[in-house]
């Protein structure tokens, strides 16, 4: 056995990354020197020799024993029946999650199959895998709606033996399982797995999706697409729908479908993507998921993982479209407020409270309005606050399912005046420099009869001056017609000195000054 540290085997990928001259779209071929080498799909060199690398286990993250705890914690869950497919070499159970509404009863579901840790280094693919079984396994509208319809078989570890020894890509008979599925006799573990998806595709319920998760020393996070030369023009569409499905749900996360071509030269029988090819066509969209292995920008396992299930149940056709607020607006007209929202979706949405919050108050429900339960139509609402007094309110509304479950809208502020009365209100700040604002009211009213010659059906004819301690005029500031309404006035003084100035508001017979202080 040689062992080598893990920097040493980075030190060497990086090196053989560097000579390669790799297209990282196109081949696995790459020269090094004089030496061919050849890289697998999740970007290491293919190790062929009976050497046996080694690394310790602490660079293997995620333990066989980590899982053994995690297993107990799932077990606790009613959506999961946990089985053991078979053994490893070393007797091992190979551990799989059977997640579902009612995991015994499985009739008429639609199936999903995901295994990870082939490769024991690659424990992205693991932690992506962990965030999908968090979710199928929460009470969200996505969770509830997938075990409804479906059910996940999902093995965590595929290679205990090789997690256990730290082998980075092998099991205990130094094998590769990824790459050894028309090697006879079959590893146990291949054997299982392949009897594991025989009996599943036999059954009422074949596996419609099947992925392999692993991750890539290429600091990226990809499907390997397997081009149409090995598969068909029709799969490889099949292909890119799905690909580019999961990439819209993490848009810039996950590279495009042209990324990591393979079989471009016919179908490559190795691996568990060929077993489903050459047995089952285009029933199933069997597909190897690359995670980014060690490198900075690894991480956000949950927002690959949601992608990845979102893009699955949208593959399949199962359409969960979770209540969609599409816009919230507040108007102040009077004493009242008219609150306008827009749904793009609807699932399952018994309707929304309506909660408002006045001054220090709480959030307290005012009032409900019930929801067209489930659509795919825009659908407009409305509901109006009525005989209000002047202040700040806050809404946020509350869509509430018929299970119960609900989500908060954002919450929106609007402000009440009554609009009985001019006002001009303190400059803020003051003192200032170099800049202020001025506020001011111009109510609904019947104008007087010396400015009604000017006059609008409502509104006024206003005014606002600024002027020196003089009584010099030093700015206008407004002069025109202003409907009934509340008005911010920014101005700035530039190259005014320092001292004591007075803002002027006439409108109609109305007439308020105020004084201010510019400080430099
Ligand atoms: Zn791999």
């Amino acid at each position: 056995m040689i062992k080598i540290n893990y920097h040493f085997l980075i030190f060497l990928i990086i090196i053989t990354l560097f000579f390669a001259d790799i297209n990282l779209s196109q081949t696995q071929t790459k020269n090094n020197n004089d030496k061919v080498i050849e890289l697998d799909k999740c970007g290491f060199p293919i190790d062929d020799s009976n050497e046996i690398l080694y690394l310790s286990p602490e660079y293997m993250g995620y333990s066989y024993d980590s899982l053994l705890a995690d297993l107990e914690l799932w077990r606790m869950s009613e959506y999961v029946k946990i089985d053991s497919i078979g053994l490893s070499v070393q007797g091992r159970p190979l551990w799989q999650l059977t997640i579902s509404d009612d995991p015994n009863n499985l009739e008429g579901k639609r199936t999903i199959h995901i295994h990870a840790r082939t490769h024991p280094q690659e424990t992205e693919g693991f932690y992506v895998t962990d965030e999908m079984i968090k979710i199928l396994l929460s009470e969200s509208e996505f969770a509830q709606t997938a075990r409804a319809n479906c059910v996940f078989y999902i093995i965590p570890m595929f290679n205990p033996d090789g997690v256990v020894l730290g082998y980075p890509r092998k099991n205990a008979n130094n094998v590769d399982l990824e790459s050894n599925w028309n090697t006879f006799p079959h590893q146990p573990e291949v054997a299982a797995l392949k009897a594991q998806f025989t009996q599943l595709m036999a059954s009422p319920n074949p596996i419609e999706v099947m992925l392999n998760m692993h991750s890539s020393s290429l600091c990226a996070r990809y499907f390997v697409y397997h081009h149409e030369n090995g598969t068909s023009s029709n799969y490889a569409q099949l292909e890119q729908g799905f690909i580019n499905g999961v990439r819209s749900y993490f848009p810039g996360g996950i590279e495009p479908y042209t990324y990591f071509v393979s079989w471009a030269s016919g179908t490559a029988l190795q691996y568990p993507e060929s077993w489903f090819w050459v047995n089952h066509g285009e029933s199933v969209m069997a597909l190897t998921y690359e995670d980014m292995y060690q490198c900075s920008q690894t991480g956000k396992f949950d927002s690959t993982a949601s992608a990845i299930l979102h893009g699955v149940m949208d593959y399949m056709g199962i359409s969960v479209v979770p209540v969609e607020l599409y816009s919230f607006t507040a108007q102040a007209q009077d004493q009242k407020i008219i609150l306008k929202w827009t749904t793009a979706t609807e699932l399952n949405n018994n309707g929304f409270e309506i909660q408002r919050r006045f001054a220090e108050s709480d959030f307290a429900t005012i009032g409900f309005v019930r929801g067209k339960g489930t659509t795919t139509n825009k659908t407009e609402y409305s509901y109006i606050d009525k005989d209000l007094t002047d202040g700040k309110y806050y809404y946020r509304l509350k869509q509430i399912d018929f299970n119960g479950t609900y989500e908060y809208s954002s919450v929106i502020e609007v402000d009440v005046r009554s609009l009985d009365n001019y006002t001009l209100e303190q400059n803020y700040p003051n003192p200032f420099n170099p800049s202020t604002i001025i506020s001011f009211t111009i109510p609904n009213v019947t104008l007087s009869a010396s400015s009604r010659a000017e006059s609008r059906d409502e509104g006024s004819r206003v005014q606002l001056r600024v002027y020196d301690i003089l009584g010099n005029e030093v700015v206008t500031l407004v002069d025109e017609y202003k409907s009934a309404g509340m008005y911010n006035v920014e101005f700035t003084m530039h190259n005014l000195a320092s001292g004591i100035y007075f803002y002027k508001l006439q409108a109609g017979d109305y007439v308020e000054s105020r004084k201010m202080v510019l400080l430099k």
